[in-house]
């Protein structure tokens, strides 16, 4: 079953997700009931995390987001 018609890595924060997440991975900042998030890698340690849909990028070669910051770090290398 799809979530929604944004696809499998995007959603909004519910009232369940703002509970449990608290905060955003990307820019510490508390998120808000109703914000664009998105499934991420990311600079932190561990597996992809919910941050602000405007914080990441999606990267078309791995099929995913990757944060803003993370992403241009790793073109920069190439
Ligand atoms: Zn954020």
């Amino acid at each position: 079953m799809p979530v929604g018609d944004r696809g499998h890595l995007k959603t909004i924060i519910d009232r369940e997700r703002l509970m449990r997440l608290k905060t955003c991975a990307a820019c510490h900042r508390p998120f808000n009931l109703g914000d664009p998030v998105v499934l991420a890698c990311g600079a932190w340690e561990g597996p992809p995390q919910l941050i602000h849909e405007n914080e990441a990028i999606y990267d078309k070669e791995s099929n995913a987001y990757v944060e803003r910051k993370c992403f241009s770090a790793k073109k920069g290398r190439l």
